[in-house]
């Protein structure tokens, strides 16, 4: 729409002289104003008749709201409600997060007061501010918000309550509903913001994925083996993957269903999982092309479990190793490449020996090289099957793996390969 029908339409609106309009619009631009807002500040000049509110911003459907938005007025249902205790400026505030809904679209909110909103509430929202996250618009509703409670329900194409499926789970979710069985669960004494204090964490499934979690106020119903319903929790990045945080203001009921963990983890290519930023449980398949340094019979720091070189940690000096066997394998399937990370048991099982076997094996042969070697020449140029942990940071993608298979080829293939092998 160029300048002129923008004054047209808004001078018609408005009731006012058209000429008039458009030359303190073209003024206003001419001096940078962003078209909204000088159409805004002409709507308070001219005084807007329909709206009845006065001086609040404009009406938007949620879908049209953007981070260069600074205020909106919007209407819509609130879908969840999350409560969070902040520290801020050395206090602490309770703080409710969520999301809203319109027919257009969602956003995610911030309220800085307590409006006593419940999943559920159609509300309209008065001078909403508007920031940005991560690129898209998010509204923070504080002090200069109004906000109604509308009788009348707004019908919208999304589930209210935030019930999820954990495959569904982002960092940044909040107010998320979610019905798991506990897979592991371990307590912990950590250094909390207000001393020493016990929290739990472990692993969560449900029948579409797996995801790590904490809870930072112990629910007694966290148990392992468990099958819970969680509400009120919030989704952090954690290493690169999604984690679920239970909190003070979380409730966890004991379901009488037994939910069913995912058996196997998504399949994707490296490139979709590099993609993802990380993962807690993914699956690929690749080639073997390389070993890397590191691997084989190696030395770890007794106090941190750090690599040692020479009996020398980093962080405590000379120590005395502890040896341990891991395998660095690259991974490459023609879209990316990741590296897996194998420990002792996976290790193992592909050089066909523990540790024990390994120090022997380095000792006969007066290099420690033999072993890393061995399990070259056991992988190196074959197909497998990957499961684990992917994280992403500057070292590199890492693939902590879980499970580790030489991908089992169609019979046929096989029998192609091994025809070759005899006949080169
Ligand atoms: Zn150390």
């Amino acid at each position: 729409m160029n300048l002129d029908s923008e004054a047209e339409e808004l001078a018609s609106a408005l009731g006012a002289d058209k000429t008039e309009v458009k030359r303190d619009l073209e003024n206003l631009v001419s001096y940078s104003v962003p078209l909204e807002e000088a159409k805004q500040s002409l709507r308070r000049k001219y005084g807007d008749s329909d709206d009845s509110s006065g001086s609040e911003p404009e009406s938007k459907d949620l879908a049209d709201v953007t981070p260069e938005d600074s205020n909106v007025t919007v209407t819509g249902r609130v879908l969840t409600v999350g409560k969070r205790s902040i520290r801020y400026q050395g206090a602490d505030h309770t703080i409710y997060e969520g999301e809203i809904a319109d027919q257009t679209g969602t956003l995610s909110y911030t309220a800085w007061e307590d409006f006593d909103l419940e999943p559920g509430d159609t509300i309209r929202a008065g001078n909403a501010g508007v920031r940005e996250w991560e690129g898209n618009a998010e509204l923070n509703l504080g002090e200069s918000t109004s906000v109604e409670k509308r009788e009348q329900s707004l019908s919208v194409p999304y589930e209210i309550g935030g019930g999820a499926a954990l495959i569904d789970l982002e960092a940044g979710d909040r107010g998320a509903a979610v019905e798991v069985t506990v897979l592991e669960c371990e307590r912990k004494m950590i250094d909390g913001r207000d001393g020493e204090t016990e929290i739990l964490s472990g692993v969560l499934a449900d029948e579409t994925a797996r995801l790590p979690f904490t809870d930072w106020d112990p629910h007694p119903e966290i148990e392992e083996g468990a099958s819970v319903r969680i509400e009120n929790t919030y989704v952090r990045e954690f290493r690169g993957a999604p984690s679920i945080n239970v909190s003070e203001f979380s409730t966890v009921e004991v379901l009488d269903r037994t939910v069913e963990a995912a058996e196997s983890a998504p399949e994707l290519s490296i490139r979709e999982a590099l993609d993802s930023g990380g993962m807690f449980d993914v699956e690929v398949r690749g080639d073997v092309i390389a070993v890397r340094d590191g691997s084989g019979l190696i030395e770890r720091c007794p106090e941190c479990g750090r690599i040692v070189q020479n009996g020398q940690c980093r962080t405590h000096g000379q120590v005395e190793p502890v040896e341990d066997l891991r395998t660095k394998a690259i991974l490459d399937d023609g879209t990316g490449t990741v590296t897996a990370i194998l420990d002792d048991e996976l290790t193992a099982e592909i050089y066909g020996g523990d540790v024990e076997d390994a120090r022997e094996h380095a000792r006969d042969a007066m290099d420690k090289e033999v072993v890393a070697d061995t399990i070259r020449e056991a992988i190196v140029g074959r197909s497998f099957r990957v499961r684990g942990t992917l994280s992403i940071d500057e070292y590199g993608a890492n693939l902590n793996a879980t499970a580790f298979a030489e991908v089992a080829d169609d019979p046929a293939d096989r029998a192609t390969a091994l025809l070759a092998e005899v006949n080169p």
